[in-house]
Order: structure tokens, then C-alpha cells, then sequence
């Protein structure tokens, strides 16, 4: 009756995973379960049922073992594909039909049959089996313990220890292994046909952890084994920050991982004094404020410094707090990155905006920031007020090397150049930070005096030429008169309405008028 009963369940249970869809590959071993345990059952109905025909009486003999091998190969393959969601088929699994092969062909030859059993009977001690029995059975309980074994460890894993799918999944497989032992090894004599009864009532739980708590859903598995594969570091600690639960990235990033480990004694193993601080003012903010908050970190590490990005998220169910998520993601190569992208934008801007040679400011710039202080002069004289139109006028300077040429004949190129970067220097040593000094071209350079009176030109261009004229040059006594100097011309600019091209052209006559006087000179437009 019990058998009957049991059979029906797991036809059931048959039906039940068979019209699912769409099946992947755990539905389809747990469906060579239920199907190999139909066989079993039903089977051993009828060897029960039919009991004084000899031909369906042989051929249930052979049909019982049938589905005792199909039922310990199936939850092996069940196992394996729980462990890794789904599994790829190769050689390898092909060797494990191997013994089942065997045992078919050992059963259904009638010579050799014998060497499985010789006496078939539902009751274990009047069963006599043959020698290949024992193979058989070492081999299905292999079978069935490692995919047990795996369904057990996996279903712990994914679901944790205590979790209604783990105990459903534990008590089907004692209840069944128990069972199975105290018949296999005839401590009981009661009917084998109680092992069908257990199988059942094993697949029925495992069933029922299916439907109920979807255990054949593989979203769990494979979640694992994304958050084992992420590079980023996770771990989750309790309300007394303890550790839960981690990822494989996060064992390679620490030492001490361990779980029930409190999170600050790995911190504390890990990183500086300091650094444990730091975490714990951030956690106590994540924890007390119930928000997100992140923070970076960095670690010296084999003469590079290596950068993270640390995410406390605080997890809060109905007001209580439960525990915290931390992750931890390597930013190194992004913050390097961006450190790579700002130095070159330095480089372009400086590149864009200043001469290659000296690193004085370029034409570009010069031609731009003359016309931005003509434009504040024509603003401030046609609306300022009194004050600022004294204040905001500027001065145009511009200089030029004497005897250059000589220079580069006596010396060489290479020479002249070294000369015009030591020029620069000298002379933007005595001008004001905010004066801006460009290389107008060739051995000429312009500089725009901002804010700057009259006077102030005069001054600032007399500063020049001596500064040039003391400064004790190289091979400048080469030079004519054995002294290397500048000659210079000035403009001021302070009315509205002047045209860059009409003040560069003036500044450069007065420079002219320098040369043509003698050289050595500043010249300006009083
Ligand atoms: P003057 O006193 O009349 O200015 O005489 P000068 O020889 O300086 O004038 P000129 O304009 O005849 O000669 C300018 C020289 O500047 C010619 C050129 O070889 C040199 N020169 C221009 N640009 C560079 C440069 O980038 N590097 C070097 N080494 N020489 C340069
Ligand atoms: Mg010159
Ligand atoms: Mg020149």
C-alpha cells in the first residue's frame, strides 16, 4: 500500500518538474531521478503483483537493479550540476556510465546474470547475490554519496546552513541513506522494497524544496559564483561587525580572513593606526546616519601606491540594524589614469599657450591676452569710475637682442638658443609676477605690464635693460663692445579705442629708435 502510495507521489512529482518550463539541466537530472525511481518502484509492483508469472517475474528482477543504477548515476549528475549550475559533457562523464554499462549487460545476459545475483528476493536475507554485486554496490553508493555530498555542501553554501532548503535536502537524504543501509546490510530484515519507499520520500523533499523554496532555481548558484568572480572586494559584517560573509577577492586582499572575525582586527592586520580610525568614524557614520558613504584609501605597496574606493552600506530591516555591506573596489589604475590625463592636459595647455624654447608665453597667447587688456581699457575709460581709469592702464614692452646674429655666428646655434632661455630668466626676474613676458618671435620679446602708470613702464623697462646689461653672459665678450645688451621700446596705453596692431607697431618704432640711437636703450612715447 505504502509502495503504491509512494509510487503515485513520485509520479506526482514526475509530472510536476516535466511540465516545467523552460527545464534547464538540474530539472532534467532531477527528472532522470523521479523516473528512475518510477522504474524501480514500479518494478517491484509488479514483482509483487505478478507473483506466480515466472517471465515478468525475471524480467522485474532485472528491471529493480535497472533502476537502482539509474537512480545512484542520476543523483550523482544531479550533484554535480547543483555544484556549477550546469555542467559541460565530456569524456570524463562519459567513464562514469561505464560501471552501469556493465552492470546492464551483466543483468541482461542470462549466463552471467548470475554474477549479479543467483536467488532474487524482496527480502535482503534471502537474496543471493553474485561477486560483480559488490562492484555494483561500492559503485552506487560512490554514485549517490558524492552527489549527495555535493548537494548537501552547495545547498549550505547557497542558501546558508540553517536555511529551510538545506534541511529539507539534509532529512530527504538521511532519512533515505538510513533506510537504505540498515536493508543493504540486512541489519532488518524487512521487504527491500521499504528502500523505494525511502527514495520517495527523499525525492519528495527535494521536490518540495523546489516548488516551495524554487531549490532547482539556479539564480542563487550563479550569483555565487558572480560575486566570487567580481574583482572588487565584498564582505558583510553583523551588527557587531563581525564577519558574515565574504568573496574570493576579498581573501586575496586581506590576511586574516576568517569569519566571526570582528572587521577592525583585519583592518588593524592590514592597513595603519590611522587607517583603522578613519574606517571607524566612517562605519559609525554609515551605521548611525543609515546612509551609504564612501571613502578612498591607499596602501603603499612595492614602491607604488595602490588606491581604493571603500562603500559602507549599512543594511536596516524595519528600524533595526542588521549589518553592514562593505565593498571595496581598486581604483589604482583609474586614479592613475587620471593623474596621466591631467598631467597630459598640463602639457597641451602649455603646449598651446607657451613658446617650446624659453617657456615664455607664445604670440598665440601674447596676441590674445593684449587684446583682453585693450578691451578692459575701452570698458573702464567708457564706464568706469574715476578711480579705476588711472589704475587699469597697461604698458607694452618690447626688447630685442643686440648683435644677436653675432652671437649665433661666433658661438653657434646651440649657443644662441641657451643664451635666449638665460634671457628670459634674467628678465622675468625683475618683472612682477602678474606681468605677462612672451617671445614674440625670433630673439624679440613683448611684454604686456598690467595695471601699471606711466611711470611704472619706464621703470620696468629701464629694470630690464640693466638687468640684461649687468647679467654677466656667456662668451659675451665676444660681443661688440664685450657686453651682451638689449634695446627696448614702450608704449602706455590709457585712452579707449586702440588698435593691438597700432600699439605693437609703435612699441616696435621705439625699438627701432633704441637701435638707431645706439643700441644698449629703452625708448618710450613721451
Ligand atoms: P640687432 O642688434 O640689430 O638686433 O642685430 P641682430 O643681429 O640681433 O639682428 P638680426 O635681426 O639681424 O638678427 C637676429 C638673429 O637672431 C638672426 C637669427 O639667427 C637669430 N635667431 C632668431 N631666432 C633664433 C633662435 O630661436 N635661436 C637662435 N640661436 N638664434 C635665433
Ligand atoms: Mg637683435
Ligand atoms: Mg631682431
Amino acid at each position: 500500500m505504502l509502495l503504491i502510495l509512494s509510487t503515485l507521489v513520485v509520479l506526482y512529482f514526475l509530472l510536476l518538474v516535466a511540465k516545467r518550463t523552460p527545464k534547464k539541466q538540474i530539472h532534467y537530472a532531477v527528472l532522470s531521478i523521479t523516473a528512475s525511481i518510477l522504474l524501480w518502484n514500479v518494478a517491484v509492483l509488479l514483482y509483487l503483483t505478478f507473483d506466480k508469472v515466472p517471465w515478468i517475474q525475471a524480467i522485474c528482477e532485472r528491471l529493480y537493479f535497472l533502476g537502482a543504477i539509474f537512480v545512484s548515476i542520476s543523483i550523482l549528475f544531479t550533484g554535480l550540476i547543483f555544484a556549477q549550475t550546469k555542467i559541460k559533457f565530456i569524456w570524463k562523464h562519459a567513464l562514469l556510465f561505464v560501471v552501469p554499462v556493465i552492470s546492464i549487460i551483466v543483468l541482461f545476459t542470462n549466463q552471467s546474470h548470475h554474477w549479479f545475483y543467483t536467488v532474487f528476493s524482496l527480502i535482503p536475507s534471502k537474496q543471493i547475490f553474485g561477486t560483480y554485486f559488490i562492484i555494483h554496490t561500492i559503485y552506487s553508493y560512490l554514485c549517490i554519496g558524492i552527489g549527495l555530498a555535493y548537494l548537501v555542501i552547495f545547498s549550505i553554501k547557497n542558501y546558508g546552513i540553517f536555511s529551510r532548503q538545506s534541511s529539507l535536502i539534509f532529512i530527504g537524504i538521511m532519512i533515505s541513506l538510513i533506510i537504505d543501509a540498515i536493508s543493504t546490510f540486512k541489519i532488518f530484515n524487512w521487504s527491500t522494497a521499504i528502500e523505494n519507499i525511502a527514495f520517495a520520500v527523499t525525492i519528495s523533499f527535494f521536490i518540495i524544496a523546489t516548488v516551495k523554496f524554487d531549490f532547482l532555481n539556479v539564480v542563487p548558484i550563479a550569483l555565487q559564483t558572480v560575486v566570487d568572480l567580481i574583482s572588487d572586494s565584498y564582505v558583510v559584517i553583523d551588527e557587531d561587525f563581525k564577519v558574515i560573509d565574504y568573496n574570493k577577492a576579498f581573501v586575496g586582499g586581506f590576511t586574516g580572513v576568517s569569519r566571526k572575525i570582528g572587521i577592525m582586527e583585519i583592518i588593524k592586520k592590514n592597513y595603519g593606526a590611522l587607517d583603522v580610525k578613519r574606517f571607524m568614524d566612517f562605519l559609525d557614520e554609515a551605521v548611525r546616519e543609515q546612509k551609504k558613504v564612501g571613502f578612498e584609501m591607499l596602501k603603499p605597496m612595492d614602491e607604488a601606491i595602490v588606491y581604493y574606493m571603500v562603500e559602507i552600506t549599512p543594511i536596516y530591516i524595519s528600524g533595526n540594524h542588521i549589518g553592514t555591506i562593505i565593498l571595496k573596489q581598486n581604483i589604482t589604475e583609474h586614479k592613475n589614469n587620471l593623474q596621466e590625463v591631467m598631467q597630459l592636459n598640463e602639457r597641451l595647455q602649455s603646449l598651446a599657450t607657451r613658446d617650446w624654447l624659453t617657456q615664455s608665453y607664445n604670440r598665440y597667447f601674447f596676441d590674445e591676452r593684449l587684446q583682453q587688456e585693450i578691451d578692459l581699457v575701452n570698458r573702464l575709460q567708457a564706464y568706469g569710475r574715476e578711480s579705476e581709469k588711472k589704475v587699469n592702464a597697461f604698458g607694452l614692452i618690447m626688447f630685442d637682442i643686440d648683435y644677436f646674429k653675432i652671437y649665433n655666428d661666433n658661438n653657434g646655434h646651440p649657443a644662441g638658443d641657451e643664451l635666449l632661455q638665460t634671457i628670459v630668466t634674467v628678465v622675468k626676474e625683475v618683472l612682477y609676477p602678474t606681468d605677462i613676458l612672451c617671445r614674440y618671435g625670433g630673439e624679440e620679446f613683448a611684454i604686456i605690464c598690467c595695471h601699471t602708470s606711466e611711470k611704472g613702464i619706464k621703470t620696468a623697462a629701464e629694470k630690464i635693460r640693466k638687468a640684461v646689461e649687468g647679467y654677466d653672459f656667456r662668451f659675451q665678450d665676444k660681443q661688440p663692445g664685450g657686453n651682451l645688451t638689449v634695446s627696448i621700446g614702450a608704449v602706455y596705453c590709457s585712452t579707449a579705442n586702440v588698435k593691438r596692431k597700432d600699439l605693437i607697431k609703435k612699441a616696435d618704432e621705439y625699438l627701432y629708435l633704441a637701435k638707431s640711437s645706439g643700441r644698449n636703450k629703452a625708448v618710450f612715447n613721451d
